[in-house]
């Protein structure tokens, strides 16, 4: 996705959200991280990550315990000789390769993941993977994508991810919903049944929850996106011939209902069966909402971009929990998958796309937000200023989507105001 020029002066997009485009120090994750949530999803998936010692740090601090559980991602590490040429990277990846799959038989897909030192010594996975493909299918399907930091940023990783299978998803022009971006299994299983209710059928999820069931794709797929940094995968499922459902996302019980009836429109679901659907879990969302939104109304919420979650979490805290807005970053705006969401934030909102990290600090600390949403590397230090903050990793990492799950993420905001609260003497 091509950045436009730094203007460093708002633009409006619509007629009240301006927008400050920055360019400068960015303090983020590689595409890499995305490997910590999606292997947890698709669970016949292999992760082997090319790349070198800082990549495998950087997985295992990410994972955090997860590593001691003979988890489905690990590193094919790039030593000197490598590097410098002298030994045949392609080689030495067919021996790693052939080792792994001797040792865990249960492995059906197999992702090469390129990082910076992979591409910086130019080494082709994408023929590797071809190469591999023809020694192990149909065992095992060998893809490959890049999580590299120089090409991708966070939750980018799981769009390259699930781009590097568009292209093998089997073919069909039957009618069909497909909810993109992966979704925990708990919420994936609410939502299966809400769309039942509906008699709106039949649902895909992608990824699948094994990735050796590709859902299929053809002129008949309408898309529903339940994550918002999908860019590339959507533009190559539209490609396949399916079409895309504009919507806001998921989060909290208004972007739930939109997100629903997005759906239930396309497939011309009668309104009172609709909302029979979905009264039983509205309703006790609702109860289960208000009391965060009384601990959270008032407040001033200050968003820096990471995930790209910011715009639809920022909608969910003004317009259901009452918070003030002081600015929304992103670290890109992709009108295509937000323009649904930026209509839902209150006029005025200050948005910011891409990062100078040192004047976004500044703004931050003049505006003494009561909540910060940032990255691991931010937080400690603002909270040492005496500022409350959010690391937005645990909004990737905990189920936040659906009606049941709204309480949850106000919590998530709420317990950092609550913490303060009671260390404050
Ligand atoms: S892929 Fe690049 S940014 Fe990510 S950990 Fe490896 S070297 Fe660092």
């Amino acid at each position: 996705m091509a950045l436009e020029p730094c203007t460093e002066l708002p633009v409006k997009i619509t007629a009240d959200i301006p927008v400050l485009k920055e360019r400068g120090q960015r303090e983020v994750f590689c595409g890499l991280t995305g490997i910590v949530w999606l292997h947890r999803k698709m669970q016949d998936a292999f992760f082997l990550v090319v790349g070198s010692r800082t990549c495998a740090h950087l997985i295992q601090s990410a994972a955090g315990v997860m590593i001691f559980a003979e988890p489905r991602f690990g590193t094919a590490i790039l030593g000197e000789r490598d590097l410098a040429g002298l030994a045949d990277a392609n080689e030495e990846l067919d021996r790693v390769v052939d080792q792994l799959l001797e040792r865990r038989p249960d492995i059906g897909t197999l992702f090469l993941v390129g990082s910076c030192p992979s591409e910086v010594i130019k080494l082709d996975l994408a023929k590797a993977a071809e190469r591999l493909s023809t020694r192990f299918f149909p065992k095992v399907r060998i893809l490959n994508y890049s999580g590299s930091g120089i090409e991708t940023t966070f939750t980018q990783g799981e769009d390259a991810c699930l781009g590097s299978m568009v292209p093998v998803l089997p073919r069909s022009d039957e009618a069909g919903l497909m909810v993109v971006g992966s979704l925990a299994d708990v919420v994936e299983d609410q939502f299966r049944r809400l769309f039942d209710k509906m008699g709106i059928g039949p649902v895909y999820f992608f990824p699948p929850r094994r990735a050796a069931n590709l859902p299929p794709v053809g002129k008949g797929t309408k898309l529903l996106l339940a994550q918002p940094f999908l860019s590339d995968t959507v533009r190559s499922l539209v490609s396949r011939g399916a079409t895309l459902l504009p919507s806001p996302y998921p989060l909290g019980i208004e972007g739930t209902t939109a997100w629903l009836k997005t759906a239930a429109d396309a497939w011309n679901v009668d309104s009172k069966v609709f909302e029979d659907a979905i009264e039983p879990p509205v309703k006790r969302a609702k109860i289960a909402l208000e009391r965060y939104r009384q601990a959270l109304t008032g407040r001033k919420a200050f968003l820096f971009p990471d995930s790209q979650l910011e715009i639809p979490l920022a909608r969910f805290l003004s317009r259901e929990c009452g918070m003030e807005l002081v600015e929304v970053g992103m670290p890109y705006i992709d009108r295509l998958l937000m323009d649904k969401e930026i209509a839902l934030l209150p006029e005025g909102t200050v948005l910011s796309e891409g990062q100078d990290v040192e004047k976004q600090l500044d703004r931050c600390r003049e505006a003494r937000p009561d909540i910060t949403v940032c990255g691991l590397g931010l937080a400690n230090p603002l909270e040492a200023e005496g500022m409350a903050t959010k690391w937005s990793i645990e909004l990737v990492f905990s189920p936040i989507h659906g009606y049941d799950q709204a309480a949850d993420l106000a919590e998530l905001f709420a317990r950092p105001l609550e913490r303060r609260r009671r260390l404050t003497v």
